[in-house]
C-alpha cells in the first residue's frame, strides 16, 4: 500500500495544478502518471484496495490525498472509482472481465455520468439486443477523456421499465457530442465537465449494467458520498498547509488571532479525518440488514454534511488569515478556494440533512444511536 502515497507523485501534480487550471483543460499527465502507479486498477481483484477486500478506509485516504494535491484530478479519479464500483456491484462474470480488462490492459478511463436537465437520456429498446440513446448529461467530467462513460437513462421499453446503466464503448460507436460551452465555472475547471449528447448512439445488450433501477440500489447510492467527502477534505488540508507556510513566510506566527484561526484550522481538520475513518469502517462493517444499512445511510449522510461545514468554515478562517495578498495568483491559495467552493456543490444537500433528522427521530432513543455497526467490526 504504501507505493500509492508515494509523496512525489502527489507534489508532481500538486506543481502542475495551477498548469491545468483552464476551462478546455484536462490533466492528461496526472492520468498518465496514475495509469503508471497502477492506480487506475487499485480496487479490481488483487489489487491492494480490491473491492472485495472492503478497503474503505484506505481508498478514501488515497482520495484524500490526490484531492489535496488537486481536486480536479480528484474528482476525475473518484469517478472513475465510482464506476468500477458499480461494475463490481452489478457487472455480469463477462461484463467483469471485459471492463476490467480494458482498465488493466487497455489503462482506459471510466466515469459515472448521472446529472442530467430537462433534455435527459432515454434508453430505446430497438429489439434484437439493440439500443438507441436519445438526450443529454451535463456535467460529464472528463468528457471525451472519458473511453468508458457509464451512462444511466430512463429505459423505454415494453419489457422493462427503469433508470438504466449502460457503459459506452466510446471507439465503437459514433462519436458522442460534446458542448464544452456549458463549462464556465468559477472553480475545477480542469475536471472538464461538459455537456455531452447521446443522441443516436447505439449500443447492445452487453453494454447495459445491471437491471433497471439498481443504480439507485442502497447502501451504494448515498453511501458513495463518503468518497467525494474525502476528496473535498483533502482541499481542505491542502488550505491548511498553504496557510500554515503563508504565515510562517511572513513571520506572522506569533500574532493571537493567527495562533486561533490555525488552531481552529487544525482542529477542523482532525474532526474531519475521525468522520471520514469511522465512516470507512461503518461501511465497511455493516451487513444486509435492513436497520443497519439505514444506520450507516444517516452516518454517511453526516459526513458528507459535516465535511461541507468543515471545508467551508476552513475557507473562511483560511481567507481571513492570508488576506487579500494570499488569495492572489500566483498563490495556490486562489484556486483552491475556487475549486472548494465548487466542488462542494454536490447532489441533493438540503435532503441529505433532512434524511439525518427524519433517521435520528424514527429512533425510540438517542441511546447507542450509531453504535450497532460499530460493535460488528471489533
Ligand atoms: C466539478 C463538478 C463535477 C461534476 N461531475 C459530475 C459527473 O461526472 N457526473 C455527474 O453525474 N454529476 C457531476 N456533477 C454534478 C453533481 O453531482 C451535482 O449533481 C451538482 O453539482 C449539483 O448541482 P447544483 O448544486 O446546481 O444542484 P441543485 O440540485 O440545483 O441544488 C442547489 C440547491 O437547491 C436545492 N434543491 C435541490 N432540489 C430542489 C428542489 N426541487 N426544490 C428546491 N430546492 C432544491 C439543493 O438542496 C441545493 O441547496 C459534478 C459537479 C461538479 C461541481
Amino acid at each position: 500500500m504504501d507505493h500509492l502515497f508515494s509523496p512525489q507523485l502527489y507534489q508532481k501534480i500538486a506543481r502542475n495544478a495551477a498548469h491545468i487550471d483552464h476551462e478546455g483543460c484536462f490533466p492528461e499527465q496526472e492520468f498518465k502518471l496514475f495509469a503508471e502507479a497502477g492506480l487506475l486498477e487499485i480496487v479490481l481483484p488483487s489489487n491492494s484496495l480490491d473491492f472485495e477486500k472492503h478497503k474503505n478506509q484506505g481508498l478514501l485516504t488515497l482520495l484524500k490525498t490526490i484531492g489535496k494535491a488537486s481536486l480536479p484530478v480528484g474528482r476525475i479519479y473518484e469517478g472513475h472509482i465510482n464506476a468500477l464500483f458499480l461494475v463490481y456491484l452489478f457487472g455480469k462474470t463477462e461484463q467483469k472481465q471485459r471492463w476490467f480488462a480494458d482498465v488493466i490492459l487497455g489503462k482506459k478511463m471510466f466515469s459515472v455520468w448521472n446529472t442530467q436537465d430537462s433534455e435527459g437520456v432515454r434508453i430505446y429498446d430497438l429489439g434484437n439486443g439493440k439500443y438507441r440513446l436519445q438526450g443529454c448529461k451535463t456535467f460529464c467530467s472528463g468528457a471525451s477523456r472519458i473511453a468508458r462513460p457509464l451512462v444511466t437513462g430512463e429505459l423505454v421499453s415494453a419489457k422493462k421499465k427503469g433508470w438504466q446503466m449502460c457503459i459506452i464503448p466510446t471507439e465503437q460507436v459514433k462519436e458522442i457530442k460534446v458542448d464544452n460551452s456549458f463549462w464556465k465555472p468559477l472553480g475545477m475547471r480542469a475536471s472538464a465537465s461538459f455537456r455531452m449528447d447521446f443522441s443516436g448512439i447505439e449500443i447492445s445488450e452487453s453494454d447495459l449494467l445491471g437491471a433497471p433501477d439498481a443504480y439507485y440500489q442502497q447502501p451504494y447510492f448515498s453511501g458513495g458520498a463518503i468518497r467525494f467527502a474525502a476528496v473535498q477534505l483533502g482541499g481542505a488540508e491542502a488550505l491548511f498547509e498553504e496557510t500554515h507556510t503563508f504565515l510562517k513566510g511572513l513571520k506572522r506566527t506569533d500574532d493571537t488571532f493567527q495562533r486561533a484561526r490555525i488552531a481552529e484550522i487544525a482542529y477542523l481538520i482532525e474532526t474531519g479525518n475521525l468522520w471520514i475513518k469511522q465512516a470507512g469502517l461503518k461501511t465497511d462493517s455493516t451487513t444486509e440488514n435492513t436497520d443497519s444499512i439505514a444506520q450507516l445511510l444517516a452516518y454517511v449522510n453526516m459526513t458528507r454534511t459535516i465535511i461541507e461545514e468543515i471545508c467551508l468554515r476552513c475557507m473562511q478562517l483560511a481567507e481571513r488569515s492570508i488576506g487579500a495578498r494570499g488569495l492572489m495568483r500566483p498563490n495556490p491559495m486562489e484556486r483552491i478556494h475556487r475549486d472548494l467552493t465548487t466542488y462542494l456543490r454536490q447532489p441533493a444537500p438540503d435532503a441529505t440533512l433532512t434524511a439525518i433528522g427524519e433517521y435520528v427521530l424514527k429512533q425510540e432513543s438517542t441511546k447507542g444511536i450509531w453504535d450497532n455497526i460499530a460493535k460488528k467490526s471489533l
